[in-house]
């Protein structure tokens, strides 16, 4: 392969990668190197193995080269220096947790997180020993008085990827820093693209690849990515006693994706706003929660923080629609199905009860919030698919029950 110039964008070197995994054999395509055991020349080097040691192979659970360029490439999306991949973007939070925290630990978690994140605290608190402790997303630098001497790590969500507010990292981080205590976000809304975390002073950024890595909604995968060779150990560590690895065919379905992630990002994105910007406008819409709307917590930390939002936002109804009634909105949109999960071609929509997911802030609106995935169909078309669904809301409205 021609040496790609490090000075080159970081989009140009996503597309012409420098790995030479085959030497002598040159096509565009990553190839798929499955392996379970790993064969050595003698036993001098198997002795010579060391765990930490991400230049020699060892088993095919832990790294192959296809898994191994994979990880190289997501670090370099971040800004960061060592990735591990994982089984679902849930395994990689998992990772963090048992990577990091013992029995006697603390954990901080704001209110806004991925809601399997929030059960992992939980159970962890309930099983094992530790305290998770929650807190309001907008805090800031006010996440100092939470801090206490067993504090061992704090997550943050920028922004939270169901309620959107977008919490002002520098102030967590900076409070973290002064303390000792490790920082680790979920950075799955921005992809890695939008938003960098080790120039905000996160420790430990996690990307579930099932979303806009993958980009076909057909592969599930995450990955822990870090700056520090330390906390990558700590993590190496419990990632290899856990015996989490994944498939390399996976692998070579996420790197054939990757090139095309930051235009499929800026389209989602685009659509994304112009719907939002037309929502807004509607009576139905109390509250926009897009991060580059003024309504949305946080919306002056994205300004300073963020270069895009790419397909992910929600809305707040007015509070005189029922939840049957929101109900019945999602259920009559045509292009966007319902269903878990985002960053592939298709719309997706989905309401959500989320005073029953608050415990540090209360949540101050009436109305049922939506969120909204926009996919890479044709903008008038999505828009008049809405339309439509909030007429037939309008009809519900106006007959008596
Ligand atoms: C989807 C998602 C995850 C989990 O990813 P899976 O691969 O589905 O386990 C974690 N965090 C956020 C914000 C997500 O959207």
């Amino acid at each position: 392969m021609k040496k790609s110039d490090s000075s080159r964008a970081l989009q140009t070197r996503i597309v012409h990668p420098q790995d030479d995994l085959t030497p002598g054999f040159e096509s565009f395509a990553a190839p798929v190197t499955r392996a379970s055991t790993v064969v050595f020349p003698d036993l001098a080097s198997v002795r010579a193995l060391d765990w930490r040691n991400d230049a020699q192979w060892r088993y095919g659970l832990h790294a192959t080269p296809t898994s191994a360029m994979l990880q190289k490439r997501i670090a370099e999306i971040e800004g960061g220096e060592h990735a591990l991949l994982q089984p679902s973007g849930l395994s990689a939070i998992s990772n963090v947790y048992f990577g990091l925290l013992k029995s006697g630990d603390d954990v901080l978690i704001p209110d806004n997180v991925y809601s399997p994140n929030r059960d992992h605290g939980d159970w962890l608190a309930r099983d094992f020993g530790l305290t998770a402790r929650y807190y309001d997303p907008m805090i800031g630098a006010g996440i100092a008085d939470l801090i206490q001497p067993n504090t061992k790590l704090i997550w943050l969500e920028a922004p939270g990827s169901v309620t959107m507010e977008v919490p002002d990292v520098r102030a967590i981080t900076a409070a973290a820093r002064a303390r000792n205590v490790i920082t680790a976000i979920d950075n799955t809304w921005s992809a890695g693209l939008a938003f960098k975390p080790f120039e905000h002073g996160i420790d430990i950024s996690v990307q579930a690849l099932t979303k806009y890595q993958s980009g076909g909604s057909d592969v599930l995968m995450g990955a822990t990515i870090t700056t520090d060779r330390d906390l990558y150990l700590k993590l190496k560590a419990a990632r290899m006693r856990l015996g989490i690895g994944v498939s390399v065919d996976d692998c070579s379905l996420v790197l054939r994706a990757l090139p095309s992630m930051k235009a499929r990002f800026e389209a989602h994105d685009r659509t994304a706003l112009a719907l939002a910007g037309w929502l807004k406008t509607r009576p139905e819409i109390a509250v926009m929660l897009h991060p580059a709307f003024e309504d949305c917590p946080g919306h002056a930390f994205y300004e300073r923080d963020f270069t895009g939002a790419g397909g992910l936002f929600s809305v707040v109804f007015d509070e005189r629609y029922s939840a049957t009634q929101i109900d019945t909105f999602c259920e009559s949109l045509e292009l966007f199905a319902l269903g878990w999960s985002w960053g592939g071609a298709h719309s997706l929509v989905m309401p959500y009860d989320v005073g029953s997911m608050r415990t540090a802030a209360s949540w101050p609106h009436r109305g049922t919030l939506v969120r909204f995935y926009i996919g890479l169909e044709d903008e008038a078309d999505l828009r008049a698919d809405i339309e439509r669904a909030l007429a037939k809301l309008a009809e519900k409205a106006s007959t008596p029950e």
